[in-house]
């Protein structure tokens, strides 16, 4: 086949950094091991650039990347956030997708990133298909897909809420409040913003998920059958991609602490990017820790402050919201950093245990990737859904259980947190997720060997378009 056409594809990141690692990932291999010729379209907007560039010059010459031009955003008010502006960003962006497509001429897909599938209008007009990277869980593909069907014969307005609980493939029961937002309310605006980009979705070609089988096998099957019976575009679990430990090189103290430490003696602690605990979840947290008895390496984020707790002094410094005397009461067996830890390093690490996280998607890929068992907590987003399939169908996780209390919303008490520590590291059930959890990572070492599960479910997208490229 050495002279068979190498199909062109063009991925297109959206804007910010956000979901470029995977979907780099994704076209480095496609151009190493699936024969084809991709080209990786950024935004110039919105970016931060030294990521981007970080990003884009660590792919091999075998994958083009290109840059759409800046568009005018000067009419959007400042106080617009985030979401309004990458959909103005993306929308205003498609003439400028549009002309460079037609200048690469024949290309055989377009692969947009989940929050551009506006981009998926351009390549039915050009008659390109569409397949849109999906960089969650094939279980988070599964409420889109319920959603739409929910609607297949409603009017136009009319939003019907999903069944509370909803079933899941592989026989977990998901409450509503275990929904990510949108998915809560059915009279809310944005349900409706849902149910039209459920709609879109259905115009794909089908979905490459940054997921494999051997995680989710029940929404996987899941998702062919819905695929046959054509309710919904099939979806082709190609991951993980995770970052590499090798993105985060150089010095960092984190590191040279775990060197010091025991070999599987340290839960890592971290909530994500953006995770945001109380002042009184901060402080619950750190006795919890100081209560298990355990090592930790705690990365602590300045937490949400009302005017009550504003005090001059200690607005920039997270870690001036810890209990007085918890480091000096931990030094040597705990370490808390402020912000920010080279978060696969730290995983990789032979000291490290266990990891309490906000089961975000890319965190609980590096967690599984690494073989690292969770203690879940979620805080928003899919996080909570993540939390509950981790805990009770793959079953790598433990939950410690949060008490709605009078004031202050939900909080997890330290006993809860000190429990949950023990039970990861020495209990019976900690056994068995710890088990669990090498069981996964072994199995993801597996799926890029040749008969690896997505190895394979790559090379069925990849031979569709190279068959199209040779007619
Ligand atoms: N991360 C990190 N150090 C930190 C916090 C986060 O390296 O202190 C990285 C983490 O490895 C992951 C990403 O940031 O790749 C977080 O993504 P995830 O989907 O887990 O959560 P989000 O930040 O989107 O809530």
């Amino acid at each position: 086949q050495r002279d068979a056409p190498r199909p062109h594809v063009v991925l297109l990141a959206s804007p910010g950094a956000g979901h470029l690692i995977p979907l780099a990932e994704l076209a480095r291999r496609l151009a190493d091991h699936h024969g084809v010729a991709p080209t990786l379209v950024t935004f110039a907007d919105l970016d931060n650039p030294d990521a981007r560039s970080a990003v884009l010059s660590s792919l091999p010459a075998s994958v083009a990347t290109a840059t759409l031009p800046a568009v005018p955003l000067d009419d959007i008010p400042a106080d617009a956030g985030l979401e309004r502006m990458l959909f103005e960003v993306v929308h205003r962006s498609l003439p400028h997708l549009r002309v460079l497509l037609r200048s690469i001429g024949s290309t055989a897909a377009l692969v947009p990133d989940f929050f551009c599938a506006a981009a998926l209008s351009v390549a039915a007009e050009l008659g390109v298909p569409g397949y849109i990277f999906f960089p969650t869980s094939i279980t988070a593909l599964y409420l889109m897909r319920r959603t739409v069907e929910l609607h297949d014969f409603a009017a136009a307005g009319e939003y019907h809420a999903l069944p509370d609980p909803l079933e899941l493939p592989g026989g977990v029961s998901l409450r509503t409040a275990e929904f990510p937002e949108a998915f809560r309310d059915s009279t809310a605006p944005v349900y409706g913003q849902l149910v039209e980009t459920g709609r879109l979705y259905r115009g794909a070609a089908g979905f490459l998920a940054n997921s494999f089988y051997e995680l989710e096998p029940a929404a996987v099957e899941d998702s062919k059958k819905a695929a046959e019976k054509g309710t919904f575009p099939p979806a082709y679990p190609v991951g993980p991609f995770v970052r590499s430990s090798s993105d985060e090189a150089g010095e960092s103290a984190c590191l040279e602490w775990l060197d010091l430490q025991p070999a599987g003696s340290v839960v890592f602690v971290s909530f994500g990017s953006f995770g945001v605990l109380s002042v009184e979840q901060t402080r619950e947290l750190a006795a919890g820790l100081e209560m298990s008895g355990h090592r930790f390496l705690w990365v602590v984020r300045m937490p949400s402050l009302n005017d009550a707790h504003r005090n001059g002094g200690h607005d920039e410094d997270p870690l001036a919201w810890v209990p007085d005397g918890f480091l000096e009461r931990t030094r040597g067996r705990g370490l808390a950093v402020a912000a920010w830890a080279p978060q696969v390093r730290v995983l990789s690490h032979p000291a490290t245990a266990a990891f309490v996280s906000h089961c975000g998607w890319n965190s609980t890929l590096e967690s599984v990737a690494t073989g690292v068992p969770m203690i879940a907590w979620p805080l928003h987003s899919e996080q909570r859904m993540n939390a509950v399939v981790l805990e009770e169908s793959v079953g790598m996780a433990l939950r410690p259980r949060a008490r709605e209390e009078d004031v202050g919303g939900t909080v997890v008490r330290r006993g809860e947190i000190a429990v949950a520590v023990k039970e990861v590291m020495e209990g019976e059930k900690g056994h068995g997720v710890r088990r669990r959890a090498r069981e996964l990572q072994q199995a993801a070492g597996r799926v890029w060997s040749p008969e690896g599960s997505s190895r394979r479910a790559l090379e069925v997208v990849a031979g569709k378009w190279k068959a199209a490229a040779q007619k």
